[in-house]
């Protein structure tokens, strides 16, 4: 197969949450790409139904990978785990192309341009520019980049920040927000009091406009319903 996909992952019904703002979000802005969550079988029942309703394809992944080796490693770094099943979207070989977007991101525009871009393209880390940041890439499935990931981050630990790559940015940051750290959208409302800015308050109301929304119920093709309205325009900081 040569489909092209938008991937996410929640491993919690929190994230479900995020993840279901991922997909209303690109739909949303009319892309013509899969749209597919990955979960663990953790997640509730109740998550996975409301999942299939926006998503084309809801794919169950195990956060302990089959390989010994891995449940072995894993044992001792069971912070490893999440990092382990977000590399799981390099198994999605019915795909030739990927991009992947954080359960805790919101797309403002149509991202379909993405890709046009090849493996791997992200955006810097806002905190280590010359680290990328793994809430946005664009990825090629292959079991061999997936082996060669899992070994690496086996003997160098964490995914995230250790990599040195050639990155694209430009439109990326501007497109689409990712809610990174600790406190997201869907966090107690006592925790976003903390520090949250003016810009941050205003685009997590634009998630939560979205996470409320109407969407049409699962039908082949998925188009968004007729009554969603224009997404009001974002105050920009
Ligand atoms: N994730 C998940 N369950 C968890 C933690 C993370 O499913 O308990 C997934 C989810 O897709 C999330 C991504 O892994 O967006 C990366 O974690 P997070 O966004 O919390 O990290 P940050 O971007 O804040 O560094
Ligand atoms: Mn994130």
């Amino acid at each position: 197969m040569s489909g092209e996909a938008f991937v996410t992952l929640a491993t919690t019904d929190s994230y479900c949450m995020g993840a279901t703002v991922v997909a209303r979000s690109l739909r949303r802005h009319g892309t013509t790409r899969g749209i597919v969550v990955m979960v663990t079988p953790n997640v509730s029942q109740q998550s996975r139904l409301a999942l299939e309703s926006v998503f084309d394809e809801v794919i169950m992944v195990d956060v302990m990978d089959s390989e010994d080796r891995l449940h072995l490693a894993l044992l001792g770094r069971p912070e490893l785990g999440i990092t382990f099943t977000k590399i799981h979207c390099w198994t999605l070989t019915q795909y030739s192309k990927c991009v992947f977007l954080d359960a805790d991101t919101l797309v403002l525009c149509n991202v379909d341009e993405l890709f046009e871009r090849d493996e791997l393209s992200a955006a810097p880390d806002p905190g280590w520019p010359d680290c990328f940041n793994s809430g946005v890439f664009v990825l090629r499935p292959s079991l061999h980049t997936h082996t060669g990931l899992m070994d690496h981050a086996l003997q160098h630990g964490s995914f995230d920040g250790n990599a040195r790559l050639h990155v694209q940015t430009d439109k990326l940051e501007a497109t689409i927000v990712h809610f990174l750290g600790p406190v997201k959208p869907w966090s107690s409302s006592s925790q976003r009091d903390d520090g949250s800015s003016h810009a941050t308050e205003q685009f997590a109301t634009l998630w939560w406009k979205e996470y409320l929304s109407h969407t049409t119920p699962s039908t082949p093709g998925k188009q968004p319903s007729q009554d969603w309205k224009k997404p009001q325009q974002v105050p920009r900081p």
